[in-house]
C-alpha cells in the first residue's frame, strides 16, 4: 500500500503586499507533505474555492505518487478544461505532488528532472525609471549584483499611472492607465537610443511590450529597435493576435519572447513548431504547475525555442523555486525573470514598506548571488511555509486597477 493523500489545503497570505495562495498536501506518512504554488493574485478566493470544495474530495486517499494520473484527473474532472483559475489550483497540487516526490527520493527536484545542466542560473531583473538619467542608476545598480541581462521601461509600460484621465482623452473618458501608442513607440527608441550611449552594448537589454500595442505599432517598434540589439522583445502582441507573428518574423530579426499568458498547449503549439518565437515565457502556475511545464521545456527544445519563464513578484517563492529546478535541469534554458526576492527587494520595500517578510513567511527560497540564482539541496523544491508568520499577513481583494489599461481615445487595452 503506498502513501495517499490525507488532504488538501489553500494557505493564503501577502508578506509583502500581494497575494500569493500556497497548496499544502498532506499525506498519510506522518510529517510528509508537499507545498506547491497557486497564486492567482487577482483573484485568490475563486482558486482557493476550488482547491478546498473540488480538489481536496477528489484526491483524499488517492495515491501521492502517481502525478502524471492525478494531473489528469484534476484536468478533465470538471468536463471543461483550462483556464487559470482551475490551472492554478491544479498546479498548486502538482507542484505540491512534485516536492513529496522529492522528499520521498531524498533529492533536490532538478535530479528527478534528469540531473544539472548548470550550476546556477542566470536571470535578468527589471529596471525602471522617470528619465533616462535614473533608468541608468537603476541599470548600473543591478550591474553591481553581477545582473547581465536588465529590462528596460520608463514609467510602467509606457503608460501613466491609474487614474489620470489625459487631456488627449475624449470628455467623459473612464479612468484609467492610459497609453499613447504613437508617443510610446517614439519614447522607446529614444530611450534605448539612449541606454546604448551611456552604457554601451556590453549589458544585455530586453523590453516587454505588455501586448499594449497594435500589431502594427509593435512591427514598427521592433524595427526601430533593431539597431540597439536587444537579447528580446517580450510580448509584442497579444495572445489574441499571434498570427501576425509570422509577418514581424519576416520583417525583422528581433529575438521575441512570447506567452506569460498562456494558458493551453494550442496557444503555443504551433509558435513553437513554426519557429515563430524564440523564448517561451509561461508562467507555470498559470498552465497547470510542473507537469505541463516539463513537457512544454522538452517539446520546446526539440524546436530549438528556449525557456524564458515568467518570474514576476506576484508568485510565490515555491513558484520562483520550480523555476529554479526545472531551469536547472533544462539543456535549452535561455534566461529567468527573477523578480528580486532576495533581500533588500528596493522595489516591493518601496511600495509596501515591508521589509525581508517573504524571508520569514517562506524559508528556503533559492539564493541570488553574483548575478546567479541557485536552488538549495533540500529535498523537492526545497521551500517551506512558516504558516504562523503567513497568517499574520492576510489577502484583500480590492478592484485591480492597474489592468485598466486605455488608449488615447479611451477604450480598454489589454494590459
Ligand atoms: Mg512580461
Amino acid at each position: 500500500m503506498g502513501t495517499k493523500i490525507k488532504g488538501v489545503r489553500a494557505i493564503c497570505t501577502a508578506p509583502e503586499g500581494i497575494n500569493l495562495l500556497v497548496v499544502k498536501v498532506e499525506t498519510d506518512e506522518p510529517g510528509l507533505y508537499g507545498l506547491g504554488c497557486a497564486t492567482f493574485a487577482y483573484r485568490h478566493l475563486a482558486v482557493k474555492t476550488v482547491i478546498e470544495e473540488y480538489l481536496d474530495p477528489l484526491l483524499k486517499g488517492r495515491e501521492v505518487d502517481r502525478i502524471e494520473d492525478l494531473w489528469q484527473l484534476m484536468h478533465q474532472n470538471g468536463y471543461w478544461r483550462n483556464g487559470p483559475i482551475a490551472n492554478n489550483a491544479i498546479s498548486g497540487v502538482d507542484m505540491a505532488l512534485w516536492d513529496i516526490k522529492g522528499k520521498m527520493a531524498g533529492m533536490p527536484l532538478y535530479q528527478l528532472f534528469g540531473g544539472k545542466c548548470r550550476e546556477g542560473i542566470p536571470v535578468y531583473r527589471h529596471a525602471d525609471g522617470r528619465n533616462l538619467e535614473e533608468l541608468c542608476e537603476n541599470i548600473e545598480r543591478f550591474q553591481d549584483m553581477g545582473i547581465t541581462h536588465i529590462r528596460c521601461q520608463c514609467g510602467g509600460y509606457g503608460g501613466e499611472s491609474y487614474g489620470t484621465v489625459p487631456q488627449t482623452a475624449p470628455r467623459g473618458a473612464q479612468p484609467g492607465v492610459y497609453l499613447d501608442e504613437q508617443e510610446y513607440l517614439h519614447d522607446t527608441v529614444v530611450l534605448f537610443a539612449g541606454i546604448r550611449e551611456k552604457l554601451g552594448y556590453k549589458i544585455q537589454l530586453v523590453h516587454d511590450v505588455h501586448e499594449r500595442v497594435s500589431p502594427m505599432t509593435a512591427l514598427r517598434l521592433a524595427r526601430a529597435l533593431e539597431p540597439y540589439e536587444l537579447f528580446f522583445l517580450e510580448d509584442p502582441v497579444s495572445i489574441e493576435e499571434t498570427n501576425w507573428l509570422r509577418r514581424l518574423r519576416e520583417q525583422t530579426d528581433i529575438p521575441i519572447a512570447l506567452g506569460e499568458l498562456f494558458n493551453h498547449p494550442c496557444e503555443w503549439k504551433t509558435l513553437i513548431a513554426q519557429n515563430l518565437i524564440d523564448y517561451i515565457r509561461v508562467h507555470i502556475s498559470q498552465i497547470g504547475g510542473i507537469t505541463p511545464a516539463r513537457k512544454l521545456q522538452i517539446f520546446a527544445e526539440q524546436y530549438g525555442v528556449k525557456t524564458a519563464w515568467h518570474g514576476p513578484g506576484d508568485m510565490s517563492p515555491l513558484a520562483h523555486a520550480a523555476n529554479i529546478h526545472i531551469d536547472l535541469a533544462a539543456p535549452n534554458f535561455g534566461v529567468q525573470e527573477w523578480s528580486g526576492i532576495e533581500p533588500p527587494n528596493y522595489v516591493i520595500q518601496e511600495l509596501s514598506g515591508l521589509k525581508g517578510a517573504l524571508l520569514e513567511v517562506f524559508p528556503g527560497l533559492p539564493e541570488f548571488k553574483d548575478g546567479y540564482v541557485y536552488a538549495n539541496e533540500q529535498p523537492g523544491l526545497g521551500v517551506t511555509i512558516n504558516e504562523k508568520e503567513a497568517a499574520k499577513y492576510p489577502c484583500s481583494s480590492p478592484v485591480t486597477v492597474w489592468t485598466q489599461t486605455r488608449r488615447r481615445d479611451g477604450a480598454l487595452q489589454t494590459p
